[in-house]
């Protein structure tokens, strides 16, 4: 097999001897080489990718469109294994929550959520986090380690056939499961790329949402990269001592050059950041919070989306009521900030970041 650059580094990456390479972790141009290399032209290299990404073909002896010849070739150097189910569990809201497990064991949080009749999957780009949220169940069991571009890829096959098979079609995704996005940022772009390409699965960047804590380094790289789906930063407090305590990377990166970064963002990209912020009752829900956000973000083109606290395990803090948040949105709105309260789905079958995969290692 040739080198296609990706498969060794990745595959010792996660400490795993498997001898194949998975083949969802290839962008087109990586399957163009390694087709090259068995002596097969682009042409070819194209059916194996709408085999892949527009049949999705769950086995290379399904991908009806290829020679014999190649898909035993394909079968003998690679493989595509879904990520088997470990747990599964559905609300009342009609979220549906996926605990899938990856070849070394590790668990990881794929969520479906219909909101206003479209389905939006949640995906996750790390086992665990190293960024240490307070109140976040992800951030509370630390980090595992980074998903390779296929296993952030293929949870988004298993959203796309879980709703195929529904008659229904995936068009909206966030990065807004287990792990910070810009912490594995190559990965999370390479698997963002395969996703948006337009012979395969062709996600539309508008309908793609990646959240960052506030990598500073990363939403930089993002402006001058251009790339061209949304970027949300999770913000929660409008004071370094804040925000620090409920976000500690917040040490690294202060909050001024973190605005600075979000400026720079918006000059390059010329498009609207949305700054999440997870309300907590009696700790940033107050009148004098909400002006300093107003400040803080009221000459960037901004949008900020307000999520109620989702309870977890490791975290004592409660949810703002209804009065405070509709106070905490006018606040917002003299500012000229708009505002969206966003609940967060699937509560009663904990599908808060993390909290799936926090509850089996619980119940373990
Ligand atoms: N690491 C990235 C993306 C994953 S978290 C980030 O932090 O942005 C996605 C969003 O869920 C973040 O805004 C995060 O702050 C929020 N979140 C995590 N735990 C939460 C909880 N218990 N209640 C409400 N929001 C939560
Ligand atoms: Fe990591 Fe995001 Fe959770 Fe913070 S909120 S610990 S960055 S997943």
């Amino acid at each position: 097999m040739p080198d296609v650059g990706i498969n060794t580094t990745m595959r010792t990456d996660i400490g795993l001897s498997a001898p194949s390479l998975y083949l969802y972790d290839l962008n087109r141009a990586q399957l163009g080489e390694l087709l090259a290399g068995w002596g097969y032209s682009d042409y070819h290299a194209s059916l194996v990718w709408s085999a892949l990404y527009q049949q999705m073909a769950p086995t290379m002896a399904e991908m009806a469109n290829l020679r014999d010849e190649l898909r035993q070739k394909l079968a003998a150097a690679s493989h595509l294994t879904p990520l088997p189910i470990a747990k599964q569990t559905s609300s009342q809201d009609g979220t549906r929550k996926y605990l899938l497990r990856l070849a070394d064991g590790q668990l990881i949080e794929t969520v479906l959520m219909p909101y206003r009749g479209r389905i939006t999957a949640c995906i996750s780009t790390q086992a665990g986090c190293a960024m240490g949220c307070v109140f976040c169940a992800t951030g509370q069991m630390g980090f595992m380690r980074h998903l390779t571009p296929g296993e952030i890829v293929a949870q988004v096959i298993h959203a796309q056939r879980v709703l195929q098979a529904e008659g229904k079609t995936l068009r909206n995704i966030v990065l807004m499961g287990m792990g910070e996005p810009l912490h594995n940022y190559d990965h999370t772009m390479t698997a963002l790329e395969i996703l948006m390409d337009h012979k395969g699965i062709a996600l539309a960047p508008r309908h793609i949402t990646l959240s960052t804590v506030g990598v500073i380094p990363g939403i930089r790289r993002l402006a001058d990269e251009g790339h061209p789906f949304h970027l949300a930063v999770s913000l929660h407090a409008a004071t370094d001592a804040e925000r620090t305590a409920l976000v500690p990377p917040a040490k690294k990166w202060p909050l001024a050059e973190l605005i600075e970064a979000c400026h720079y963002y918006v000059n390059k990209r010329g498009r609207r950041i949305f700054f999440e912020w997870a309300l907590i009752e009696g700790k940033n829900d107050t009148p004098e919070q909400a002006h300093a956000v107003g400040r803080l973000l009221q000459t960037l083109k901004a949008h900020i989306n307000l999520i109620p606290l989702n309870p977890t395990a490791g975290y004592g803090g409660r949810p703002s009521d209804a009065a405070a948040i509709k106070q905490f949105q006018q606040i917002l709105s003299q500012y000229g900030l708009p505002s969206t309260v966003r609940q967060r789905r699937g509560i009663e079958i904990n599908a808060g970041c993390g909290q799936l995969r926090a509850e089996v290692k619980n119940e373990t």
